[in-house]
């Protein structure tokens, strides 16, 4: 299955997991691995060190999804889709969306 790159910025509906049904926006996406960080989902309790300047205790951070687990929203029409990548008329590739047909870029 040839899934359209997710990259930082995209805002994604989440599959699975506690957060399923969530959209969010991508922090960070780690090819190598197959994973992304998306803003405000999938949060874990992380025990900081404290520093000099910042104390430590538990906070909340955003933990790494699996990208199968998440799925592009086109800001256009707003639907949790399947984007195919296309080559525009001056090469360079764009994602297009098969709800509506739009490049996103
Ligand atoms: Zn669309």
């Amino acid at each position: 299955m040839a899934i359209a790159p997710i990259r930082k910025k995209d805002k994604v509906l989440v599959l699975a997991g506690k957060d399923r049904g969530k959209q969010g926006d991508v922090i960070e996406v780690d090819r190598v691995k197959g994973r992304v960080l998306v803003a405000k989902v999938n949060m874990v309790k992380k025990h900081a060190k404290g520093t000099p300047q910042k104390p430590g205790g538990i906070q909340d951070k955003e933990a790494y999804l699996p990208l199968s687990k998440v799925k592009l929203v086109c800001p256009k029409c707003g639907k949790a889709t399947r984007f195919k990548v296309g080559t525009i008329s001056d090469g360079t590739k764009a994602r297009v969306c098969r709800h509506c047909g739009e490049m996103i870029g």
